[in-house]
């Protein structure tokens, strides 16, 4: 067992708007260990970026973690100050977007802005910071970066722009690196090569990650461990190999017929998931998947099921786990008595 770097319990955001509170998560627990990379997966509206904005306490009014605790090196961020948490922030806990474009400030040069970063938490002067800022984006892959640093955000092509974030956020060598998305903007063969930058800086610079996306195939290569997000809360967690080749969960069972596998022959039909995500201004009583669920009994209405521990490192909250669960032809990867 590694040494914990992150460790959030039950914790639960809301937003307070005109229409109600949304529950966008609704009593989250799961940490991360020094080295190890994390993915949140889940559709939008399942409260995987919430999560994660609740972490770097970058929530904008009207959200709020309104219980919980967020331990981050043994320290209860929930309790920090807002000049805390922007010390923390960029310094040991880095984040990245989608879209680096939103994230790049356009009227100053990448090199400006990675020195900026370095300048601001690390003991450096400018120019010690823009030899830096060169060794960064030579580190994520820049060509020629002592002619790059002095580029505008718009020159740079969007892989590029990634990279640059990544090098932003890695200057500062923290000690967990979030990731929202960082693929989603760009095509299938910059996403790989992003994919394959992060995992290669995860090894060289000892980061642990939490990756989060909507794309089951996107956290397939980059991560061991693997949380699925609906409703707010977290449906399976598991290793990489239990989740895609031993899911438990309906809902993760759904989501991975609707994406393409390399292990499934030619003929792999893809199924989208009828329906859609339930309203968190009120959530269902039971279990949040029970309007989607092919499985749906009267039980999963009425009550919320809790976590089944298949495996001492996989559980999943699902009514079809419990020992006195009826016999189904589902495949929940739990051999029960009477059912083969
Ligand atoms: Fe489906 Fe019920 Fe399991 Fe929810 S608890 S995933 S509704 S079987």
């Amino acid at each position: 067992m590694g040494e914990k770097l992150l460790d959030v319990k039950n914790m639960k955001t809301s937003f307070y708007t005109h229409v109600g509170e949304v529950q966008a998560v609704r009593g989250v627990s799961f940490g991360l260990n020094k080295g190890e990379a994390l993915g949140i997966v889940g559709e939008s509206g399942s409260g995987k970026s919430v999560t994660s904005m609740s972490i770097m306490g970058l929530l904008q009014y009207p959200g709020k973690v309104k219980e919980g605790e967020i331990f981050f090196k043994n320290e209860d961020l929930t309790k920090k100050s807002s000049n805390e948490m922007m010390n923390i922030r960029g310094d040991q806990i880095a984040m990245i977007f989608q879209d680096p474009m939103t994230s790049l400030n356009p009227v100053y040069t990448i090199g400006n802005q990675i020195i900026e970063a370095i300048v601001r938490h690390q003991d450096v002067d400018k120019k010690e910071a823009r030899v830096k800022a060169i060794d960064m984006l030579r580190l994520v892959g820049i060509p020629s970066p002592e002619k790059r640093v002095d580029n505008y955000p718009h020159e740079f092509s969007g892989g590029m722009r990634q990279r640059a974030m990544i090098a932003i956020a890695l200057s500062c060598q923290p000690d967990l690196l979030i990731a929202d998305e960082p693929t989603t903007a760009l095509d299938v063969t910059i996403q790989a090569q992003i994919l394959e930058l992060i995992k290669e800086l995860k090894d060289k610079m000892d980061t642990s990650i939490i990756l989060i996306t909507h794309d089951l195939g996107v956290v397939a290569d980059v991560c061991s461990r693997i949380i699925v997000m609906y409703g707010g809360l977290i449906m399976e967690e598991g290793t990489a190999e239990q989740v895609f080749y031993e899911p438990t969960h309906p809902y993760t069972m759904g989501l991975l017929k609707s994406v393409p596998r390399m292990d499934v022959n030619e003929k792999q039909r893809l199924l989208p998931i009828p329906g859609t995500p339930p309203d968190l201004v009120k959530p269902p009583a039971g279990c949040p998947f029970s309007a989607r669920c092919p499985y749906t009994m009267k039980i999963c209405l009425e009550q919320a099921p809790d976590y089944t521990y298949v495996k001492p490192d996989h559980r999943a909250a699902c009514w079809l786990l419990h020992e006195d669960a009826p016999h189904t032809d589902v495949d929940t990867g739990v051999k029960r008595e009477g059912i083969e």
